[in-house]
């Protein structure tokens, strides 16, 4: 897709412009503006009609000077080689950001698992990990969730690689259930990371949560915890969406309601008569907006007309290049996904660390831990945009950037 490319190269510029800034020249910018390794897999599947389907399936391992790969799988139409090489990448630097020991992995079936039955999703999941296990494992390349999957997946994929390796490797995955060495917390993790940063910025702003008005775009993981944590804090969803439309109420949304009628993909829009479009939804009167659902949802056409002052992005890569400059220069707050959805994989690496010392953490533990990694990686974000007087994207890359850098100098790549 021509989106997804343009999704790589400005992923591509911003990375050379962050190195740059940071003092390091053209040949870190070689070794850092692609994944060191992509692996391209057809995947076939015996359907449950008997027939059999072959499907595409990528893995890209960003760059792993300072530790194992990591990053999650997603299972969309839409996935395509560019857009799993540019995550890998947006994983190192969400990595760096939170100070995590591991550099940026990723990797996407292009498939559409709500026209798929369990059984079906289940084969697709173990022949996956079939197809990538020489190239993964808990100290090369940790694999999670991401959009349409969820700890169901990482079960059965789990349970195909401790086959493959004839042992027991809870460390090979995160995002598992509880009962397979799931970690307290994980599930609602991204979603916590998000409002740790809306609390943050609406801070820097003089905004109190209790009196905001919030826009939501996705009612999937991440947009309906968040829906959640805000309605409970007093906030005011004035908007949410799925793909197929969105639900809008000036005084507010009755988010309890909205949860119960939602399906496992989602979806509740399509009960309702009164919908309004994605497009009319960031235009609403608002002052937050959260980008909770898929990439390039907000561009050169529709970022005059948001009227919100703080844009925190919970999905990956929604806002594009002109977009980013379009809202900065507006004023706009604008808190990058590389560090808004950090919170995921932070709780993955409590995850994976708790697996490898067999010991388990509360929940308490787990969201005061995820807390001050959080609250320190919004700081210094903001903190290098502020002093170097640059957008919070291209601070946040500095920041994300440093650490993946500094490692591949020491063990004398570049
Ligand atoms: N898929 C999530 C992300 O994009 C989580 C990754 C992980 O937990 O490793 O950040």
């Amino acid at each position: 897709m021509v989106e997804n490319l343009n999704l790589f190269t400005s992923t591509q510029e911003v990375i050379k412009d962050g190195l740059h800034k940071l003092g390091f020249g053209e040949e870190m910018y070689e070794l850092l503006k692609e994944p060191m390794r992509m692996m391209t897999v057809r995947i076939p599947v015996r359907m449950d009609d008997g027939s059999v389907q072959v499907f595409t399936g990528f893995r890209a391992q960003h760059n792993d000077s300072v530790g194992p790969t990591k990053g999650g799988v997603r299972f969309h139409p839409d996935v395509d080689e560019e857009e799993v090489k540019a995550m890998s990448m947006w994983m190192t630097i969400k990595c760096g950001i939170v100070d995590l020991p591991y550099g940026g992995g990723k990797g996407g079936i292009v498939c559409d698992p709500r026209t798929m039955s369990m059984n079906e999703i289940e084969r697709l999941s173990r022949g996956y990990v079939r197809a990538i296990s020489q190239i993964v494992g808990p100290t090369k390349d940790i694999p999670a969730p991401d959009v349409f999957t969820n700890s169901q997946i990482m079960a059965w994929m789990m349970d195909e690689y401790s086959h493959l390796r004839e042992n027991d490797s809870p460390g090979f995955i995160t995002g598992k259930p509880i009962v397979l060495g799931g970690s307290q917390g994980r599930e609602k993790a991204t979603a916590q990371g998000v409002t740790i940063c809306i609390e943050e910025a609406a801070k820097k702003r003089g905004l109190k949560i209790q009196d905001a008005r919030i826009v939501i775009q996705g009612f999937g993981n991440a947009g309906s915890f968040l829906s959640k944590f805000l309605y409970d804090a007093g906030a005011k969803i004035v908007g949410i969406s799925d793909a197929y439309g969105a639900l809008h109420d000036p005084d507010g949304l009755d988010i309890d309601y909205l949860l119960d009628r939602r399906d496992s993909f989602g979806t509740v829009t399509t009960l309702f008569e009164n919908t309004i479009s994605n497009k009319e939804l960031f235009e609403l009167d608002c002052d937050i907006i959260v980008p909770a659902a898929v990439a390039n949802q907000i561009t050169a056409e529709n970022a005059p007309n948001i009227k919100a002052s703080i844009v925190v992005e919970a999905a990956n890569g929604p806002t594009t290049e002109e977009a980013t400059r379009i809202l900065t220069d507006k004023g706009v707050l604008l808190v990058p996904d590389v560090l808004a959805s950090a919170g995921g994989v932070t709780v993955s690496y409590f995850e994976w660390v708790q697996n490898n010392q067999g010991y388990y953490w509360t929940e308490e533990e787990v969201n005061e831990k995820l807390r001050t990694k959080l609250i320190e990686a919004f700081e210094n974000v903001y903190h290098t945009a502020e002093t170097r007087k640059i957008n919070m994207r291209l601070a946040a890359y500095m920041v994300g950037l440093r650490n993946t850098a500094e490692a591949s100098r020491f063990r004398g790549w570049v």
